[in-house]
């Protein structure tokens, strides 16, 4: 599930078979939906014979399925090793965007995030991310009828998937490959809070879209609201930006910003964001703060947003306030949550980025 073009060609080079068997397989398991060897018909019987001997399809399961008001689904799917992640699939009238998770729970600690409150548990194999991708087709009947709903993913459910980077990437090639998925560069995007050498790595690697989670223009908020920033800070994380869209033509980097009461939302911030965005080709995105339980902030009241959003169009930048969604089944940015068997000795996270000082804490 999780091979892409070249590990799977490999595999069938180990069997004595020829490449193009890739291709093949490929095509079953990712456009015709097929999980059964025995019903890949032009794959000889021997063949099949010998894959149904020789290997298996692991699929997380559906534990839980929830429908928003506002047409947003969401999967609960659990792991073999007990552990659960969420997946949201968000139709809109041009487009049906996936959100796959990346890692089960997060590292980062991010103050206004409630995964983060989940604590850490490990890295997703890259089968285990294609199979969000997966399942989402099938649970929306498009192995059925070949429709494409799934026309974007975003890499902005559970975890930093920059910090998962090979099996990130090796998932990402599956969805690119015209043999799976078929999608675009422009229609995967991966958001990211900083952690800027795998930025340079993912413009070797798979340059698809990028999006950053900035929220706030200087480093002093910034470290408290976002931690890697302390490994990380501002300047060096918009350096990385200028070279990742240095190489890609016509494209933008999107920033995310989101909006907290009193932290982040005056007119100066709104001013001191123009000015850092200078030069590199953006995209604002404004995200009003999702609440949840235990959270320690509020989101910018309706005027305040709309007067930021004007301030930075006012000064050209494409800007949007994201609409939120799926929110009455806490689908919604940041309330992503699964099941997380927490494994991260609190001590581990502390040590991994010195000084962290938790907003409220
Ligand atoms: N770790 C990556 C991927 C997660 S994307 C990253 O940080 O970019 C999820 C997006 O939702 C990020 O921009 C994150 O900062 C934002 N987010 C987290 N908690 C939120 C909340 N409570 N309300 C609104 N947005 C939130």
């Amino acid at each position: 599930m999780g091979l892409d073009q070249s590990a799977l060609s490999a595999f069938f080079a180990t069997q004595g078979e020829r490449p193009f068997r890739a291709a093949q397989v490929m095509k079953w398991l990712h456009q015709v939906g097929e999980t059964h060897f025995d019903s890949m018909t032009n794959l000889s019987k021997t063949l099949r014979q010998r894959l149904i001997e020789s290997s298996s399809l692991a699929l997380p399961e559906i534990v839980h399925e929830q429908h928003a008001s506002d047409g947003v689904r969401k999967w609960l799917l659990r792991l073999p090793d007990g552990n659960a992640v969420e997946t949201v699939f968000i139709p809109e009238t041009d487009r049906g965007t996936l959100c796959v998770s990346s890692q089960v729970g997060c590292t980062l600690n991010c103050s206004f995030c409630a995964t983060a409150r989940q604590g850490f548990n490990r890295n997703l194999e890259a089968h285990e991310i294609i199979a969000q991708v997966w399942l989402a087709n099938k649970a929306l009947g498009c192995f059925e009828d070949g429709e494409r709903r799934v026309s974007n993913v975003v890499m902005m459910g559970m975890g930093e998937p920059l910090l998962n980077f090979d099996n990130v990437v090796q998932a990402m090639r599956i969805m690119l490959d015209d043999n799976a998925y078929g999608l675009s560069k422009r229609r995967i995007t991966l958001s990211t809070a900083g952690v800027v050498p795998a930025i340079d790595r993912l413009r070797e690697a798979c340059d698809v879209s990028l999006a950053v989670s900035l929220h706030a223009t200087n480093n002093a908020l910034r470290d408290q609201l976002v931690p890697i920033n302390q490994k990380y800070p501002i300047e060096e994380l918009l350096a990385a930006c200028r070279r990742y869209i240095d190489c890609q033509q016509r494209r933008r980097i999107t920033f995310e910003y989101v909006m907290l009461a009193g932290i982040n939302d005056r007119p100066s911030d709104a001013k001191s964001l123009i000015r850092i965005l200078e030069g590199i080709p953006s995209k604002v995105n404004l995200i009003p703060f999702n609440p949840f339980t235990g959270a320690d902030y509020r989101c910018s009241d309706q005027t305040t947003i709309d007067a930021f959003r004007k301030r930075l169009q006012d000064a050209g930048l494409v800007t949007v306030t994201r609409k939120t969604r799926g929110e009455d089944i806490d689908a919604a940015c940041g309330q992503l949550a699964g099941k997380v068997q927490d494994r991260t000795r609190r001590s581990l996270r502390f040590t991994q980025f010195p000084g962290t000082r938790v907003h409220g804490s």
